[in-house]
């Protein structure tokens, strides 16, 4: 099976929608850049929040911040027990879109990791 790597427009624990989908990716644009194919499927253009989508942001250990995005669900049952899975989730992303090449940022953030939670908004809300 494929490791869960984090989608556009998707909560980034369970991968399910958290935005309405205005267009995808489709796999004939990505054989002109093959190196692209992970963004088959994946939304091209992202639509409005949907409810409940939420935006929760982390300090991590190097003391800088980070926002995911997560449905209803994930939201309201995340815990620091995810803290470890959902770094490795961000990782596994960047690794994904740098096809290869690792730059002195990426093996930073392979050493990084989420001390904890310093605040969530609704997405609805920052909208607008
Ligand atoms: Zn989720």
């Amino acid at each position: 099976m494929r490791e869960a790597t984090k989608r556009i427009g998707a909560c980034t624990l369970c991968g399910e929608d958290v935005f309405d989908c205005l267009a995808r990716w489709e796999e004939v644009e990505n054989l002109k850049f093959p190196e692209r194919a992970y963004l088959a499927g994946q939304m091209k253009s992202v639509g409005r929040p949907k409810a409940g989508a939420t935006r929760i942001t982390f300090l991590l250990a190097s003391g800088e911040i980070a926002d995911m995005t997560f449905c209803e669900a994930c939201a309201e049952g995340l815990s620091e027990e995810d803290y470890g899975e959902l770094w490795a989730i961000a990782v596994r992303s960047w690794a994904e879109e740098l096809i290869g090449e690792r730059p002195d940022w990426f093996h930073e953030q392979m050493r990084n990791s989420i001390l904890s939670e310093v605040g969530r908004r609704a997405w609805e809300d920052i909208h607008g």
